[in-house]
C-alpha cells in the first residue's frame, strides 16, 4: 500500500546519550538508515547534535534539536537557538513536547514563538500536542487538540515546514499505547483542524506523526491507519535495533 505523504520515523532521545553510547547509536541507526523508503531523524540532546550530524552524514538520517528558544540570540543563559541548531546540522526541531510544557511552563503562545523561530532559521518544527488522562477521560480530548493547534503553530506554517506530533500524555513512557483506532479518531481530528484553521497554506497536508510508547510490535498497526504518517518515539529509539524495526514497518507500508 502506498502511503502518499511518506513516513517519517522520529527518535527523541531526550537527556539520554553521551559522546560514547550517543554516537555508537548514531553510528548503528546511519548504517540501517541507508535506502530506506522513510524518512528517518534522531533527535539527541544538544551537546551531541553536531557530533551525531557528522556521525550520519551521507547516510540519509536527518538530525534534529529537541528545542530551541523564540529569539535568535541574546540574554538567553543556557538556551539554543533555531539558527545554532541549523548551524550544527539539524534540519528539524521538536517543540511543545509534553515534557517541556510540563517541565518548564511552556504554553501554546511560546510553542508558537519557538515555531516561528525555527521557521525563520530554515527548520522543520515538529509541534507535539495531546491531551492528558484527565482531559480524555472527561471527554475533552479533541477540544484541548484543537486548541493547541491552535495557539502553537504561526498562521503561515506550512506543510514543508512543519510536522504534528500527536503524543497522549498518558501514553508517553508509561507502555500504553492509543489503539490504533483511538489514535486515528484523533489524526483525523487534526488534519481536519489544520484545514479549517491553517487551510490556506495547505497545512491539511502536513504529516502527523503518533507518539506514545510506539515499539516494533505496535507499529505496524498504528503506521497503517489512514492519517498516521509516522512516529515520535521516545524509549525505542535509544535502542538501533528496535527504532530501525520500527522503520522497516514503516518501509513495508510504502
Ligand atoms: C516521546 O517522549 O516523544 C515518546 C513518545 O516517548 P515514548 O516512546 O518513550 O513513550
Amino acid at each position: 500500500m502506498a502511503h502518499a505523504r511518506g513516513f517519517l520515523i522520529a527518535g527523541n532521545w531526550k537527556m539520554n546519550g553521551q559522546s560514547s553510547d550517543g554516537l555508537s547509536l548514531a553510528r548503528a541507526v546511519a548504517a540501517g538508515g541507508k535506502g530506506r523508503k522513510a524518512d528517518l531523524l534522531i533527535c539527541p540532546p544538544a551537546t551531541l547534535t553536531k557530533a551525531a550530524a557528522d556521525a550520519v552524514a551521507g547516510s540519509g538520517v536527518a538530525v534534529g534539536g529537541q528545542d530551541c528558544h523564540p529569539a535568535a540570540s541574546g540574554a538567553h543563559t543556557g538556551d539554543i537557538s533555531a539558527a545554532m541548531l541549523a548551524d550544527a546540522g539539524c534540519r528539524y526541531v521538536i517543540l511543545g513536547h509534553s515534557e517541556r510544557r510540563a517541565d518548564h511552563a511552556e504554553d501554546d503562545a511560546a510553542v508558537q514563538g519557538k515555531t516561528a523561530a525555527a521557521h525563520a532559521a530554515g527548520l522543520i518544527a515538529i509541534v507535539c500536542v495531546g491531551e492528558t488522562e484527565a482531559q480524555r477521560d472527561a471527554g475533552e480530548t479533541l477540544s484541548v487538540i484543537s486548541t493547541q493547534l491552535r495557539g502553537s503553530i504561526p498562521a503561515a506554517a506550512t506543510p514543508e515546514n512543519t510536522v504534528v506530533a500527536y503524543e497522549p500524555v498518558w501514553a508517553i513512557g508509561t507502555g500504553r499505547t492509543a489503539i490504533p483506532e483511538q489514535a486515528q479518531e484523533v489524526h483525523a481530528h487534526i488534519r481536519s483542524e489544520l484545514a479549517q484553521s491553517f487551510g490556506g497554506s495547505g497545512l491539511q497536508n502536513a504529516r502527523i506523526l503518533y507518539g506514545g510508547s510506539m515499539k516494533p510490535g505496535n507499529a505496524p498497526d498504528l503506521l497503517c491507519q489512514e492519517d498516521v504518517d509516522g512516529g515520535l518515539i521516545g524509549g525505542a529509539s535509544l535502542k538501533a535495533e528496535d527504532f530501525l524495526a520500527i522503520a522497516d514497518a514503516a518501509d513495508a507500508l510504502m
